[in-house]
């Protein structure tokens, strides 16, 4: 089987697409499990996972059949009419979570944008803010999306830069202290939203017990705790969600990317009745939230996860990885951080940027992403094998130990 060169795929995209991504030299064509090919052939262990969306494995058989039997069937009535997989889909995921109420959304920053409506709502209607008042509490690095209501409290350059005026209504604490979220904190707050464990930012990892404080400080302040698991849920880090490794629930819990193990865009916000309570008909929608195909895909993805063990595997071979990781012996290496398979890889500054690592780890057979400069992740899919770790591991020894200069 023939294929026209990787070169002629890129230059195509350069020339007719948007240039908002930098991606690796690498055209994929086929996923299967932990891997990829690419156009010419070449198979790569997937370390990234589409950042954390494709936690079940590339196509996973189950959620396939699962997707082309409702596409089949149904795909869109839109949310004038009733669908018969949208309740399913609501008891299960609620029965999963222990959560009240769901609403349904697509991309993980609708869901965050949806969260912070909800949470406004619940400020003016149930804890009695004064209009226009409410205040949301957010932490420097944080990744939430890319809409302008969420890039308005970015604390990254690229991100923020050129594309104001945005909305206000925002605090920015760092994230990790709990002094700083107790002064932060007015009669005017009315949630506090964090990711259990900073992704984006370079899998920051925050200090034990800090949860436990944020969960006291926010339900003494009557404030709502959102915990944007879009990337730490759904088994990414060794449990469920990331909340359980601290003990807490949060108010709202933010879904997405794993929700439908990378077929369709689908997310969601749970929450306790009070915040989604406050939602009437008419206030609040999205044309595709909630189609009878998304729910289809996100119950078989939601099952495939639980009955097929892979949160355990997760855990397992997560802490395989992060030994593993410990041990390769580079002076490329500053540190090394991770809980269940959400890992990261700090470089030394002297290294150089942690692209070229990347490019190295390509030739290897290893797909991984950069993030700012200096860390490499490493997320494969959940369902790695121990074997599969072991070969990851020998390959990025191999990458960090090479010499650039
Ligand atoms: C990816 C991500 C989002 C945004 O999800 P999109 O589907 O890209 O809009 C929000 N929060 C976190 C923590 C994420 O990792």
């Amino acid at each position: 089987m023939s294929s026209p060169p990787v070169a002629d795929f890129i230059s195509r995209e350069e020339r007719f697409g948007a240039r908002n991504y930098e991606p690796l030299g690498v055209v994929l064509s086929r996923g299967e499990g932990v891997f990829v090919w690419d156009t010419q052939g070449n198979r790569y262990l997937d370390c990234l996972s589409a950042y954390s969306a494709v936690n079940q494995g590339h196509c996973h058989p189950k959620i396939l059949a699962a997707m082309v039997e409702q596409a089949g069937r149904l795909t869109l009535t839109s949310r004038a009419f009733h669908n018969d997989q949208l309740a399913l889909f609501y008891e299960e995921i609620a029965e999963l979570t222990g959560s009240h109420k769901v609403l349904p959304m697509n991309s993980g920053a609708e869901a965050v944008e949806s969260a912070i409506k909800s949470v406004r709502k619940w400020g003016y209607e149930v804890k009695g803010v004064p209009d226009g008042q409410a205040e949301i509490i957010v932490c420097a690095n944080n990744f939430h999306g890319r809409t302008l209501g969420i890039v308005g409290f970015s604390t990254d350059a690229a991100t923020r830069e050129h594309f104001g005026p945005f909305a206000p209504g925002f605090k920015i604490i760092p994230f990790g202290d709990l002094a700083a979220l107790k002064d932060a904190i007015t009669p005017n707050t009315v949630a506090f939203l964090v990711e259990p464990i900073q992704g984006e930012a370079g899998v920051i990892i925050p200090p034990a017990g800090y949860f436990t404080g944020v969960r006291e400080l926010c339900t003494a302040h009557d404030v709502m705790l959102i915990l944007d698991e879009i990337q730490t849920g759904l088994g990414r880090t060794g449990k469920l969600l990331a909340e359980q490794h601290e003990g807490i629930e949060a108010d709202v819990t933010l879904l997405g990317k794993a929700l439908s193990g990378g077929f369709y865009p689908v997310s969601a916000v749970l929450s306790n009745n009070e915040v989604l309570g406050t939602l009437k008909p008419g206030q609040h929608g999205s044309t595709f939230g909630g189609n009878p195909l998304a729910c289809a895909v996100a119950r078989a993805a939601l099952r495939v996860l639980v009955e097929e063990g892979m949160i355990e595997n997760a855990a397992v071979q997560g802490e395989r990885f992060l030994k593993g990781l410990r041990s390769i012996r580079a002076n490329t290496v500053r540190d090394v951080c991770g809980r269940g398979l959400m890992l990261a890889v700090e470089l030394n500054p002297e290294a150089g940027r942690a692209r070229r690592y990347c490019e190295a780890l390509q030739t290897e057979g290893i797909l991984a992403k950069d993030t700012h400069e200096h860390t490499i992740r490493f997320a494969p899919p959940l369902v790695i094998t121990s074997d599969q770790v072991d070969w990851a591991l020998e390959r990025i020894a191999a990458a960090l130990t090479q010499d650039f200069a």
